[in-house]
């Protein structure tokens, strides 16, 4: 088919107002990513994916290497953790989140010898089942932020799928780690993308980038120049770009039916890091044990994309980067979806694109006032939702109001708060209603 060269998708103008504009903040977007000396300690959650928590298979005083299996699961929806470091078990304890939820983690001291364990091997993929089941051992989750076992998203009826796509959009403000993978690994994500293609049949695919990225854009052009089944598409710069559904959409001109997965509409979606990642896994072996971040806020003095082990804990990161401030907020992920962390020795884990540090002034909150019935939430929801009579529903405790209005097709994006003048929570409402409404569905459903 042919590179589409900087063309933006035939079918944007299906929701061409919908989302909003943002500022982007990618000031670190230019800068070499640099990496990060071991810490002094790493903590892996044993739960750092969608999906059960793995349990622990070392113990106190145990002696690990990088890249040795440290947390299985024998669930089906689950990813195995390995340790990033080679050092000595010091403890295994739990962990509180900052939702009051816990989690058990192994803390690790490294001898700072980065010795790789002998297991780490690269695999031998002669056909598409033997990807899908080396993927299954190689820890790899969402790189984006959705922290989804890579294997299962791989595990689907490939027959079923024509079009496979990658998402280079990173449309949350600060953030630039997929942007410098595909500046700096344009190879691996070319060795992922084309393995998958090879061993799956799926005839093309589309490598989807904001068309804030001319350099990526361009590079990945040159990249797959002589790859028929690829495109490269430039995609209007507009949050929330990125979003599964919006992608499929804008990219694809197909609607994913509401409670449906991109494969009903034969699309298959992946993080361009992941699709990097499985490339560097193919060639080298190494489970994912490190991953880069984009570390910026107005209270990080030198902001920059720092390439961490995988259980670095938040304040060596920060210490790290230098601090012009004491951060009141300290965020991992992007503004717009991402978590806010209370604890600054809780680590750095697999799906962390981001950690932003904000100071008092940037971190202060707004006072919510009346609701002027402006409308702006709902004309920005790129969901085509209505957060304020959702909210509104959810507040009087209304299960039929809310599954009319379709409160679970919410992403969570956080636009309509982002838009609304009164300062509304609306996504922490909408975000509440769609668990109530799940729950209430399984319940029904005698689940
Ligand atoms: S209702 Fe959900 S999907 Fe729509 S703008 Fe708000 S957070 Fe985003
Ligand atoms: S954007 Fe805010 S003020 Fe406007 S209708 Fe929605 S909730 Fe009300």
């Amino acid at each position: 088919m042919g590179c589409l060269g900087g063309i933006t998708s035939p079918f944007w103008s299906l929701r061409e107002r919908r989302g909003v504009d943002l500022p982007h903040n990618k000031v670190t977007a230019e800068m070499p990513t640099r990496t990060m000396p071991v810490p002094s300690k790493v903590i892996l959650p044993m739960q750092q994916h969608v999906g059960a928590r793995c349990t622990p298979l070392v113990k106190r005083k145990d002696h690990v290497n990088v890249g040795m299996l440290v947390g299985h699961a024998e669930a089906r929806t689950t990813a195995d953790i390995y340790s990033s470091v080679s050092g000595t078990v010091t403890e295994v304890r739990n962990i509180y989140y900052a939702n009051g939820k816990s989690d058990v983690a192994i803390v690790i001291e490294p001898d700072g010898e980065q010795t790789v364990d002998e297991s780490v091997w690269p695999p031998e993929v002669p056909d598409y089942r033997m990807l899908v089941h080396a993927v299954k051992y190689s820890g790899i989750v969402g790189l984006g932020g959705a922290g989804f076992p890579t294997e299962l998203k791989l595990d689907v009826d490939v027959d079923s799928i024509d079009t496979w796509l990658v998402n280079g959009a990173e449309c949350e403000p600060y953030l630039s780690s997929d942007y410098r993978e595909m500046i700096e690994h344009p190879d691996t994500i070319r060795r992922g993308l084309e393995t998958c293609l090879d061993l799956s049949g799926v005839p093309h695919a589309i490598v989807c980038i904001e068309d804030n990225k001319p350099k990526a854009i361009e590079l990945l052009e040159r990249t797959f120049a002589d790859d028929p089944r690829v495109d490269v598409l430039a995609m209007p710069t507009r949050y929330p770009q990125g979003a599964a559904h919006v992608l499929v959409r804008n990219a694809t001109g197909r609607e994913v039916p509401r409670g449906g997965h991109t494969t009903d509409v034969g699309c298959v979606l992946f993080n361009v890091t992941t699709m990097s990642c499985i490339g560097r896994f193919l060639e080298d072996g190494m489970p994912l044990v490190k991953r880069r971040v984009t570390v910026a806020g107005d209270a990080v003095a030198n902001p920059q994309n720092l390439e961490v082990c995988i259980g670095t804990p938040i304040r060596e990161v920060l210490e790290f980067c230098g601090l012009r401030e004491e951060p009141h907020k300290v965020v991992t992920g992007g503004p717009m979806m991402g978590v806010s962390q209370v604890d600054l020795d809780y680590p750095i884990v697999r799906q962390n694109s981001g950690l932003l540090a904000f100071g008092e002034a940037s971190a202060r909150e707004l006072e919510t006032t009346a609701c002027i019935r402006c409308g702006t939430c709902v004309n920005s929801c790129p969901m085509s939702l209505s957060p304020i009579e959702i909210m509104k529903a959810y507040r009087r405790g209304d299960m039929a109001a809310l599954d009319r209005l379709m409160a679970d097709l919410c992403m969570e994006c956080g636009t309509c708060s982002y838009v609304c003048p009164a300062r509304q929570p609306l996504t922490q409402n909408v975000r509440l209603a769609r668990a109530d409404l799940k729950a209430e569905k399984r319940k029904a459903k005698g689940r």
